[in-house]
């Protein structure tokens, strides 16, 4: 019945696996997804179970999905069907901004989303590149912004450390003196920022803006807590993910042409892996694009390729951005 049909879609923010869940009526009723899948809901009656399709599945029927208020009345951490996340206490590296909010749980279960259609002349999103150990997203941003500074825009910087005679005021960095550099962060200008070598560095939300007003894509590389901040109707971020490909099998990378460099050991190996689980688990749901990078120009061109379709295509996005 078209005419019945729900307008409401929810992105899944957690995993849910019906054949291994007790408490639902009917096993095979259930309707299986993962964090990131797109549910159709079609019907809301009942209190603990959702009827709803998963977008793009060819199977037309709807199927068992349990609701928000049942997550919610679960235990934390109950086993498969945890939609909790404990925030773990990380370990602040340099260059990285601090997380007042560690250790903080937050219910991760279900966000109401709707179709963005990019419209021509319109800012476009803003595009965050998160990155694991090893995916080296620094390098990624600056080949996609020198192959279309047209199109593509990086937010420039600010920085207490000392100008160096090959770097301009505004190009490279904006120098401040560290006294104007601690006044921003008091102001909250900085989106993020973190200390490095004594200095101190920092890209500021206005950088962000003037990129965006030009109607270029502005591309971040960001520490993952700040997209908190930054997922407003204001940025509409689209979270691009990328990770390096490991290949248990082989125990090693492939050769020079991978992303990460020679001289790798099997420590390293396990820690870029743990790197990229662990950021999964914190974030994924956040994650619009999970680019594995296999080595340099490949990821190249699929991301500049994704790119490409976040300024064409409809992309889901919470429906709070658009009202
Ligand atoms: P350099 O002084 O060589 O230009 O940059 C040194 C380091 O400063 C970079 O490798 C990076 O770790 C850090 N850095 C540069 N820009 C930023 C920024 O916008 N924010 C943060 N948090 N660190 C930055």
């Amino acid at each position: 019945d078209k005419l019945k049909e729900s307008r409401v879609y929810l992105r899944a923010l957690f995993d849910y696996t019906p054949y291994e869940d007790k408490a639902t009526p009917c096993q095979e009723a259930g309707l299986p997804f993962k964090r990131r899948d797109i549910l159709q809901v079609v019907s809301q009656e009942d209190n603990t179970w959702w009827q709803a399709k998963k977008v793009g599945d060819s199977n037309l029927r709807a199927a068992l999905v349990p609701s928000t208020q049942f997550q919610e009345s679960l235990p934390p951490l109950s086993g498969l069907r945890r939609s909790f996340r404990l925030r773990k206490d990380r370990q602040s590296s340099p260059g990285e901004p601090q997380t007042p909010d560690a250790n903080h749980t937050e219910f991760l279960i279900y966000e109401e989303v709707t179709q963005y259609r990019p419209r021509p002349g319109e800012r476009p999103r803003l595009i965050v590149l998160i990155g694991s150990l090893g995916a080296r997203i620094t390098e990624l941003k600056q080949k996609v912004i020198a192959e279309n500074p047209r199109r593509y825009g990086l937010a420039v910087p600010h920085t207490t450390r000392a100008r160096k005679c090959h770097e301009r005021e505004g190009v490279e960095y904006h120098f401040i003196t560290k006294a104007a550099f601690e006044a921003d962060i008091q102001n909250g200008k900085f989106i993020e920022y973190g200390e490095y070598k004594e200095n101190l560095y920092g890209t500021s939300l206005e950088s962000i803006h003037r990129i965006l007003d030009q109607k270029k894509a502005c591309l971040v590389d960001l520490q993952p807590e700040v997209l908190k901040t930054l997922r407003t109707a204001e940025f509409k971020p689209y979270v691009i993910f990328v990770r390096p490909r490991i290949y248990d099998s082989q125990r090693k990378l492939l050769g020079s042409s991978s992303s990460l460099s020679a001289g790798v050991t099997e420590d390293d190996l396990q820690e870029i892996k743990q790197s990229a689980e662990r950021m999964d688990e914190c974030y994924g749901h956040w994650v619009d694009y999970v680019l594995v990078k296999e080595d340099p120009a490949s990821a190249l061109a699929e991301l500049q390729a994704v790119l490409e379709r976040v300024q064409v295509e409809p992309q889901w996005v919470p429906v709070s951005w658009l009202r």
